[in-house]
């Protein structure tokens, strides 16, 4: 996969650098470019906002600056994404949808009071695929974290990244709709706390019975709202016991 990201702040993504997603890129599974957007500007000044026409505070992020560079980096069957506050929630779902379906996506961070909305117009109607995403409903400065946030979670869902796929297999907004049950690691003691005995059984039976009698304990108390969306069928006898 191609992942580009434009910004006003290349040094922003500096951390796409590190870690798995940095090995990704050295190792060729991930094919990540960013760019500065004051590349594309043609003044003195490397303007790349303006006023907002009918008034108000703050500035909004000229069309033509971001069409040139959208022009130079979108390929055909790209997928323009743009972080605002005002999009689609991004989820587990939508990160594994752009892993699974997507071979190029190009990230348009905004900044000011964000970008001219002609852009989003102009491009949809030249029949490129726009999605507008929110990753939470809070307002950032700009659209780099956003853009931090779909890069960290569509990389690691992509084959050879995570080095031990099963460990994505039963994670937190996985197919089974619940959080993870706690996890714990040596030593078995620590402070007044201990393991739970189960966990140091080599039962394997009983050690998956209780992860996911305390997945559905975790997900009712934390989020009742991914029980009452779960399919029907989902929970078993024992299931809706717990
Ligand atoms: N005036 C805009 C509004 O009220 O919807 C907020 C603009 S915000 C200060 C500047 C940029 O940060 C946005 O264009 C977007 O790229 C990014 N941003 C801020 N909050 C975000 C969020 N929750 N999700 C995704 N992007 C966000």
């Amino acid at each position: 996969m191609r992942i580009d990201v434009l910004t006003i702040f290349p040094a922003y993504l500096a951390p796409l650098e590190l870690s798995l997603v940095g090995k990704a890129h050295e190792a060729g599974l991930l094919d990540l470019r960013v760019h500065d957007l004051r590349e594309w500007t043609q003044d003195r000044h490397r303007t790349v906002d303006d006023t907002p026409f009918g008034g108000g505070a703050g500035m909004v992020m000229r069309p033509d600056v971001w069409g040139r560079a959208l022009d130079d980096v979108l390929t055909p069957g790209a997928h323009l994404l743009l972080p605002t506050p005002s999009g689609d929630v991004f989820t587990q779902a939508t990160a594994h949808a752009w892993a699974d379906e997507e071979s190029h996506l190009v990230i348009a961070c905004g900044r000011y009071e964000g970008i001219d909305a002609r852009v989003a117009e102009h491009y949809r109607a030249a029949g490129v695929r726009v999605s507008e995403y929110s990753i939470g409903d809070y307002v950032l400065n700009g659209g780099e974290v956003a853009a931090l946030v779909v890069v960290e979670a569509v990389a690691r869902l992509l084959p050879g990244v995570v080095g031990n796929p099963a460990s994505l297999v039963e994670e937190s907004h996985g197919e089974a709709g619940l959080l993870e049950y706690p996890v714990y690691t040596k030593p078995p003691q620590w402070r007044d706390l201990d393991v739970p005995d189960v966990l140091l059984s080599g039962h394997h039976a009983r050690i998956a019975r209780w992860r996911r009698d305390e997945a559905l304990r975790r997900t009712a108390a934390r989020r009742p709202d991914l029980i009452a969306a779960l399919a029907a069928g989902a929970l078993d006898a024992h299931d809706r016991a717990v």
